[in-house]
């Protein structure tokens, strides 16, 4: 899996940071109120839902990472 949520972290925050400003919408809301990876094909690595959320929550693996 290229994208990593850590429930453990994720709160989750209020403004849903991530379901919010991923631009390939890559995520939608659980149940929970949580973020569920919808379309890990979509996503382009741009890594803004990692640096964006509060938590730290959210880890993606990088097109350019070799060892990983
Ligand atoms: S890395 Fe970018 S494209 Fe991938 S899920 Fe996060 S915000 Fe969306
Ligand atoms: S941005 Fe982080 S804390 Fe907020 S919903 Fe997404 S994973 Fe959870």
């Amino acid at each position: 899996m290229e994208i990593m949520i850590d429930y453990e972290k994720c709160t989750p925050c209020p403004e849903l940071k991530c379901v919010d400003t991923c631009p390939w919408g890559v995520f939608q809301v659980g149940p929970d109120k949580k973020p569920r990876v919808l379309d890990a094909a979509s996503c382009s690595r741009c890594g803004i839902c990692e640096n964006l959320c509060p938590t730290k929550a959210i880890k993606v693996k990088r097109k350019d990472f070799s060892s990983t």
